[in-house]
């Protein structure tokens, strides 16, 4: 870093002399920098240029706030910045000097002055703020000469070298690249620090006299020296624009794009710069530094919540130098200072409308406020700030929902640990959370082992190096899933996330054996059968049992508390009522069982968008008979394995359409990707073939024969039923004899349901399916003397079905979009092959997010829009449906809404945060 960090500075030198050359295609403002003090340009609104921070310093100011004058260079410059070659507009330069004149005049100071020197610090603060993530320089402004000057004038010689070793360390590591060279080493600055503080037989900083201070600063600056081979700058404009470029560049530091990825923060937005006179937390014991919250971030009660340390700057309170105190304590160190503090707190809620999260500094008694912003805060907290400050009248209803990142309603339904229990544990690791909650038992490493040990009554943890449908079964018996290898969008994180379980996964410092049974994670190897605990909302894997129980509000819904016993529960309902009231999208579930359907319902499903007929087949001897069918050499042997089969499907659908209470149910046709229905080793195919009474090698040949090179592409959905329609009859009939039985007797349910047609891309594939299910639900009516209410669609999943969607609605009652294959056929992308190379794309930011986990609306957006258009162009009322994952996605919902569909169908435990997000859609496209 050091030498890109020195070519920046250079070419900083360069561009302030000459005058640029050119600009970037982009058009740019002229106005690059915003003051904020006396006279104030910007305001809270001003988010996008300014930044976060700088916005908030200008609204501040502007609200009498006490806020030390500066001014912010707009995200604009960073823009140009990244694209023309690490430089600056030609007007900066002037701009800056004339707006560090404006602070000198406010304060009577100098920057570089002699006597009065102005000190600044130069700040970072994007659109959302990314704490921690990129840089900050304090006390900038300082020299051997200035240091004097501040000496002289404050009277405190100590405070001023304090403020120059900080400033020369920050400088030097920050700027100058003067860093660690490898995770083993200490942070050099750091390192002569400590040395001096053992030899002089002191603990604390603040026990170092000026004279150390002063060698303390000759150290910092030859090692400076040796390590970049130039000096540490005096000229006080070098260094203003070496740490403005220093902090321009930290927006592409590796942690900052690690940031950006997880939280859907685009590259392009950029960082502004703020530079601020600085005030002094360490000038002495009437002085301190601090942040606070306006209420607790954890758990969202109302209470005053913080941290501060007594003559300390900036940093020193993350630092964890000296433990700070909690903010109460305040009111007896500095009992003044703490009454201004209270009363900033009231008046930031009230004038910001949101729980904030600010820093603020005491110089010699005075109150500075340097920075405030909505406050991170758990979906818990999120939640009760949301609706108690409603309640408060902070907030209209409206506000107060789209307040609530609408994932967040999760955390109050997942079980959780302990915190007490958890706080005991040993971590033995870390891995991708991919399915929040909490889980304990004891390991499983076969689906087989989780089944039975559940059978005894053990709870476990499946452990995997990865999962393959294979598993299902054993993942449904366990309490989570971890795995060593995979991704977000691997099959253990799929199936937790449609299921619910708690998950984590690609945890690659845990090394599984199978033959060994074995668990190492660093030093700690645990056995089949020891505990382990995992946390599938943080990711983090401990060893041993930790006690969890279900959430509240899980308990209510389910009948085993009382609602009003539960004040987590009241604010489940509170919000969910709320965005019922709001959202125009209707919200349904995929499910494949009763016990998913009755738990969506109880979420507040309005229907089932998705039953994947074939995840009925996964149980018990229907999978042999599955397979009876899959291997089957002609229609006869498929037609005996089918007769098979009807009567668990009829069941099943009976105990869906009761689970549903007369609500609509989607029913997908057999779409069996044929390889993952087919035993993959010898031994489970030579008793396959003993079950079935064939010959060993006739199943091998047939699964030689079903072979394919490619599955994703292969011979399924409505192929399948195209060349054996004999399956299609099968399953319509199964569908409507159980609408019948249901729909008859004293507990007669209106049945509505709705048979979908998958993989179609021919208006041809559709017709040839529709005659058969036509025709089976004609003789089944006929023969129970019912009506049965049902409609035919068709899932929309390859771009050709939504290219020619004017043709396929001509025999559509309805489109479900099924995201998940329409994007893998649009990117030409296998989800599963995706692990290779999603690394590299995620560091180079080519996907600003995983393209399975929210829709990529700049592409496959535009088919479903393109498919919405056109099938209403021939069928202006066809209903609209997604039912892809990415239906329980909130950016994805918001599109949807703002497609025109009718609804959105989500896993089960997704269907309040789907409700939510529908109505967070509505408002906000109002
Ligand atoms: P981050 O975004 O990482 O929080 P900041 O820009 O807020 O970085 O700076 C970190 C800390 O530096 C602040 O919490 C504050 O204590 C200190 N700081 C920043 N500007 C000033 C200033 N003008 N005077 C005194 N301290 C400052
Ligand atoms: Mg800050
Ligand atoms: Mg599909």
């Amino acid at each position: 870093m050091s030498k890109t960090t020195k070519a920046v500075v250079k070419k900083q030198a360069k561009t302030k002399a000459s005058t640029t050359k050119r600009t970037a295609n982009k058009s740019v403002s002229t106005n690059f920098v915003y003051a904020f003090g006396k006279k104030t340009d910007g305001n809270a609104t001003m988010r996008d240029l300014l930044g976060g921070k700088g916005a908030n310093l200008a609204e501040m100011a502007s609200i009498g706030l006490p806020v030390p004058p500066g001014f912010t260079i707009s995200t604009e410059v960073c823009g140009y910045y990244y694209d023309n070659g690490k430089t600056y507009p030609a007007s900066l330069s002037k701009s800056v000097l004339k707006a560090i004149k404006q602070i000198e005049s406010q304060l009577g100071k100098s920057f570089g002055g002699r006597s009065n020197p102005l000190l600044v610090s130069v700040r970072s603060g994007a659109r959302d703020s990314m704490p921690g993530m990129m840089d900050t320089i304090l006390n900038l402004g300082l020299n051997d000469v200035t240091v004097e000057g501040l000496a002289k004038i404050s009277g405190n010689s100590r405070f001023a070298w304090d403020c120059y070793r900080r400033f020369i360390q920050m400088y030097g590591d920050v700027v100058m690249g003067v860093q660690a060279r490898s995770e083993e080493e200490e942070d050099p600055f750091h390192e002569i620090l400590e040395k001096m503080k053992r030899k002089l037989k002191v603990e604390t900083d603040s026990d170092l006299s000026t004279e150390n201070l002063k060698a303390l600063v000759d150290q910092y600056k030859s090692l400076i020296r040796k390590r970049t081979r130039s000096a540490f700058p005096q000229d006080v404009f070098e260094q203003l624009w070496g740490a403005t470029s220093a902090v321009f560049s930290s927006w592409r530091n590796e942690r900052a794009i690690l940031y950006r990825q997880q939280y859907a923060i685009p590259a392009e937005w950029g960082t502004a710069v703020n530079i601020q006179a600085m005030v002094f937390g360490n000038a002495g014991d009437d002085s301190a530094t601090g942040v606070a919250f306006t209420r607790d971030p954890a758990n969202g009660e109302k209470v005053f919540y913080g941290e501060y340390l007594i003559n300390a700057q900036g940093e020193d309170v993350v630092a964890g130098v000296r433990t700070p105190n909690a903010i109460a304590k305040l009111a007896d160190e500095l009992p003044q200072s703490y009454r201004d503090l209270e009363k900033v707190r009231n008046k930031l809620e009230k004038h910001f409308k949101d729980m904030q999260d600010f820093e603020f500094t005491i110089e010699g008694g005075r109150l500075f406020i340097l920075q405030t912003r909505n406050g991170k805060r758990t979906g818990l907290a999120a939640v009760r700030i949301a609706v108690e400050m409603q309640r408060e009248r902070l907030m209209s209803q409206e506000t107060a929902l789209l307040k609530i990142p609408a994932e967040s309603i999760d955390s109050l339904l997942v079980p959780v640990f302990d915190p007490k229990a958890l706080k005991a544990a040993p971590i033995i690791g870390k891995g991708l959370p991919a399915g929040p909650g909490a889980a304990t038992g004891r390991i499983a490493f076969t689906a087989a082992t989780a089944e039975a040990e559940t059978r005894k009554g053990n709870k476990v943890v499946l452990c995997r190096n990865e999962t393959s449908p294979d598993d299902l079964k054993g993942m449904l018996h366990s309490q989570g899933i971890l795995t060593s290898r995979g991704g977000v969008s691997s099959h253990a994180a799929l199936v937790a996330r449609q299921l619910g379980k708690v998950c984590i996964c690609g945890a690659s410092e845990v090394v599984i054996n199978y033959d060994k049974k074995t668990l190492t994670a660093g030093k700690v190897v645990l056995k089949e059968g020891d505990y382990i605990s995992i946390d599938g909302s943080t990711g983090l894997i401990y060893k041993g049992m930790i006690e969890s129980a279900d959430s509240e509000v899980k308990r209510v819904l389910e009948g085993g508390l009382k609602a009003n016993k539960s004040y987590t529960y009241e604010l489940f309902q509170t919000v969910m009522s709320w965005a019922d009231k709001h959202r125009t999208l209707n919200v349904r579930t995929n499910a494949d069982t009763p016990a998913m359907a009755k738990q969506a319902v109880a979420f507040g499903a309005e229907g089932i968008g998705l039953c994947r007929t074939e995840h009925m087949f996964f149980d018990g001897e229907r999978i042999d008979i599955m397979r009876q069918m899959i291997l089957a050499a002609d229609e006869v042997q498929r037609r005996s394995a089918l007769k098979k089969l009807l009567p668990f499907q009829k069941k099943d659908f009976v105990g869906l359409f009761k689970a549903m209470e007369g609500r609509p149910v989607t029913i997908r046709l057999l779409d069996p990707p044929l390889h993952e229905f087919l035993p993959h080793d010898d031994v489970v195919r030579r008793q396959l073939a003993e079950k079935l009474g064939v010959p060993f090698d006739f199943v091998i040949d047939r699964i030689k024969a079903l072979h394919e090179e490619n599955p994703m592409l292969g011979c399924r959905g409505c192929r399948l039923g195209i060349i054996y329609p004999e399956i299609t009859e099968m399953q319509a009939r199964a569908l409507f004899e159980a609408a019948a039985q249901v729909s008859k007797g004293k507990k007669a349910i209106k049945i509505k349901a709705e048979i979908m047609i998958p993989l179609v891309g021919f208006r041809a594939e559709l017709a040839d399916q529709l005659a058969i299910v036509h025709r089976v639900a004609a003789e089944v009516m006929k023969k129970h003397k019912v009506k049965i209410d049902y409609l035919v669609g068709t899932m929309i999943e390859v771009p050709r079905a939504a290219i020619t969607a004017d043709e396929i609605a001509h025999e559509a009652d309805f489109f479900s979009f099924g995201t998940n294959d329409l994007t893998q056929t649009t990117l030409g992308l296998s989800r599963d092959d995706m692990g290779l190379f999603y690394d590299q794309y995620q560091s180079k930011e080519i996907y600003n997010q995983n393209p399975f986990a929210s829709l990529d609306q700049t592409g496959v957006g535009k088919l479903v829009e393109l498919a919405v258009e056109r099938g209403r162009q021939t069928k202006p009322n066809i209903k609209l449906g997604i039912c892809g994952e990415h239906a329980g996605d909130p950016m994805s919902i918001d599109f949807c809404h703002r497609t025109g569909l009718n609804y959105v169908s989500c896993s089960p435990p997704r269907v309040p945060i789907a409700r939510l997000a529908a109505a967070q859609a509505r408002l906000r496209n109002k």
